[in-house]
């Protein structure tokens, strides 16, 4: 029997129920949705949190539909699903907030007496830290980017090396192409919510292994990455004993440990030359671009590069981001 969130589900059944997390100014009450599925044998907690950002869903319709289609009878353990867990963002399609403009993965553990993503942030971790043996945060790039899916674990300072070992463990299972390793004892040119109130950051800090999922493109639902994502969250049930069988090795993985934003000086509309998962020598060119005039620029990388991201929407203002590189990276050997 697991009881989450107050709700009591029994071995080998589903539950799908939504909990109150705050009401509007004209009394709607916000909810967001849970997915209990809890196997017939004993054994881990699996957490699944997705739409942290709120047009990112990829991996939560990954998630949705797996727990539909798994046999219970099979499962050790518990996969518990929280698919939309920043409501407010996801009703707007939008990354944030329209209602405080706060960015929920920055935030965590959160704060019950705190804006209103603070107090979901809190509510939501209330309970992860309470039950989860082991996260997966699901994202996607933004929308105006494009990326095969890839996987981010984090080295923070002070975690155990057995937690890492399992997170590590676990992101090499979910058994995508292109993984990255942030070292965060180390200076890094991440976006700030990768950095500091992060939910597998602070998973990490309490023990529970955990990764970054990220599926793709937001704003969209891709058939292959959601299949993907579904493969991946599989993989790592087998990897923890939740199924039987061995995870799916997979051959080639790449792991980057040092990446970065490569942004555009001048406005204008641009033509990428580039693909997700390709290498780019130094002097190659990363994308065409024209000003309105008659020349066309070619826009070559300073360094090698591993493309994991590319800028879809081809119009550009200064500063924007025009592609996501691994600097420093390697084959991912056992
Ligand atoms: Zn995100």
């Amino acid at each position: 029997m697991t009881e989450v969130f107050g709700r009591k589900v029994q071995a080998g059944e589903r539950a799908y129920f939504a909990i109150p997390a705050g009401e509007l100014a004209h009394k709607a009450v916000i909810q967001f949705p849970v997915i209990v599925a809890s196997g017939a044998k004993a054994g881990p907690v699996l957490w699944i949190n997705g739409t942290v950002h709120g047009d990112e869903l990829n991996g939560s319709y990954g998630a949705w539909e797996l727990t539909r289609e798994l046999d219970l009878d099979q499962v050790s353990g518990t996969v518990i699903v929280t698919p939309i867990s920043n409501p407010i963002a996801f009703e707007c399609r939008n990354k944030i907030s329209a209602i405080d403009s706060v960015d929920m993965d920055t935030v965590f553990p959160g704060d019950p007496e705190g804006m209103l993503t603070q107090r979901f942030a809190h509510l939501l971790y209330q309970e992860m830290k309470k039950h989860a043996n082991a996260v997966i945060n699901f994202h996607t790039m933004a929308t105006p980017y494009m990326a095969d899916p890839y996987s981010v674990r984090k080295i923070v300072p002070g975690v155990p090396e057995e937690v890492n070992k399992i997170a590590e463990g676990m992101q090499r299972a979910f058994g995508v192409k292109t993984n990255c390793l942030v070292d965060l004892g180390a200076k890094t040119n991440e976006l700030p919510g990768v950095t500091n109130g992060a939910l597998d950051i602070t998973c990490l800090k309490d023990g529970i292994p955990a990764f970054m999922g990220e599926m793709g493109q937001g704003g969209k639902v891709e058939t292959a990455y959601v299949e993907a994502a579904k493969k991946g969250i599989l993989n790592v049930m087998r990897f923890l004993h939740m199924l039987e069988g061995q995870a799916a090795e997979t051959k080639g993985q790449v792991l980057i440990t040092k990446r970065r934003f490569l942004r555009i000086d001048h406005g204008g509309l641009i033509k990428m030359q580039v693909k997700p998962g390709d290498v780019v020598k130094a002097g190659e060119t990363l994308l065409d671009s024209h000003y309105y005039g008659e020349e066309v620029e070619h826009l070559a990388v300073q360094a090698d590069s591993y493309i994991i991201g590319i800028r879809e929407n081809p119009v550009v203002n200064t500063g924007d981001r025009i592609a996501f590189v691994g600097t420093e990276w390697k084959d991912w050997q056992k």
